[in-house]
């Protein structure tokens, strides 16, 4: 049995196990099968986050926290949480591939998931021209006509960066303003290849095989019109990953999980939950990793006032280093 288990690879989880691991406590952190090192992976330059001051790619940033947790003595598995059991003293966490762990904590760090617009075609054509990561598939639409939907940092984002390939990138947002910070809206503003659709909710994704056009409809006088395009670059949020959790802990009216307080407690003594997952507000990585540092603090605390045979019963191994 462990001391903590940590669901979650993003900047949560790893700075959670960065703490658990040089409080000694071994954490085992579940990382996911195909989406190690959360939605960071996909980003390209991450200028905000302190002590880069030239700024760092994505992918950089989530292998270095890795190797920072893993230095420490925090085991990684990749694999997904198919089953928790959080009631009790001793939670159970089973994975993908069957095995079942057992721990006197878990600190849940499993972050949001893309929004989608909720079109009959969104689906089937994803992969087809419709995408939810500019980094990932920016590169096939070269030369081409796109769009991105939304008005948030992530559309200015995805929208700035896909001009490296595209030839004209719209950007369709359902308001006459932007939600985005002033930096990434004049960013957005002052590139020639990016012509903004205010006013504006796509209805229709066109195309057989792959996407072929966009219908839009306009949001104050109802008229609609086509775009021809071939990508559709969807950017409109992100939902708290909580399909896990549900019936056990508690959720608030936006759908992330409620904890007491500044802490990370959740309604379950022992079940601690960081990042995006409880947080509709901030979503930073450095935000984050602060929500980790204190999920990890609250379950240390947790953990020193269980009684000794309970907490010799799991393992405590040496640090590293
Ligand atoms: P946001 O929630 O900030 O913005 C979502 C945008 O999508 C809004 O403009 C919203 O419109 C629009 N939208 C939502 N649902 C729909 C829908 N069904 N149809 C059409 N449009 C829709 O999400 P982001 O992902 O942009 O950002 C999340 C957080 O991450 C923010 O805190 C942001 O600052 C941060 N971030 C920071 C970055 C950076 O600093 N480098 C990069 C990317 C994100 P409306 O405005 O009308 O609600």
């Amino acid at each position: 049995m462990r001391q903590v288990i940590i669901v979650g690879s993003g900047p949560a989880g790893y700075t959670a196990a960065i703490y658990a691991a040089r409080a000694n406590l071994h954490p085992l952190l579940i990382a996911s099968s195909v989406e190690a090192g959360g939605e960071l992976m996909k980003t390209t330059e991450v200028e905000n986050y302190p002590g880069f001051a030239d700024g760092i790619q994505g992918p950089e940033l989530m292998m270095a926290m890795q190797a920072q947790a893993e230095r420490f003595g925090t085991e990684i598995v990749l694999d997904d949480v198919t089953n928790l059991e959080l009631d009790g003293e001793v939670k159970r966490v089973t994975l993908g591939n069957g095995d079942v762990h057992e721990a006197l904590t878990v600190i849940f760090a499993t972050g949001s998931a893309y929004r989608k617009l909720g079109l009959a075609d969104e689906e089937r054509l994803s992969g087809h021209g419709v995408s939810w990561c500019a980094t990932c598939d920016g590169f096939f639409f070269r030369q081409k006509t796109i769009a991105v939907v939304g008005g948030g940092d992530s559309a200015m984002e995805e929208a700035t960066f896909l001009t490296r390939f595209a030839e004209k990138v719209y950007v369709v947002h359902r308001k006459d303003s932007l939600r985005a910070s002033k930096a990434m809206q004049d960013r957005a503003f002052n590139d020639p290849k990016i012509e903004f659709l205010w006013n504006k909710e796509v209805a229709h994704i066109y195309g057989d095989d792959l996407v072929t056009g966009i219908g839009v409809v306009d949001t104050v006088d109802g008229t609609e019109s086509t775009i021809d395009l071939s990508g559709l670059f969807i950017a409109i949020g992100a939902d708290p990953r909580t399909h896990l959790v549900h019936g056990q802990l508690d959720l608030n009216a936006d759908g992330t999980i409620a904890v007491d307080g500044r802490s990370s407690r959740t309604n379950i003594a022992g079940v601690f939950a960081a990042g995006d997952v409880i947080d509709p507000t901030y979503r930073q990585a450095v935000t984050a990793a602060g929500s980790g540092t204190v999920a990890a603090l609250d379950a240390e605390h947790y953990l020193a006032a269980l009684p000794k045979e309970l907490l010799a019963s799991a393992e405590s191994q040496p640090a590293t280093v």
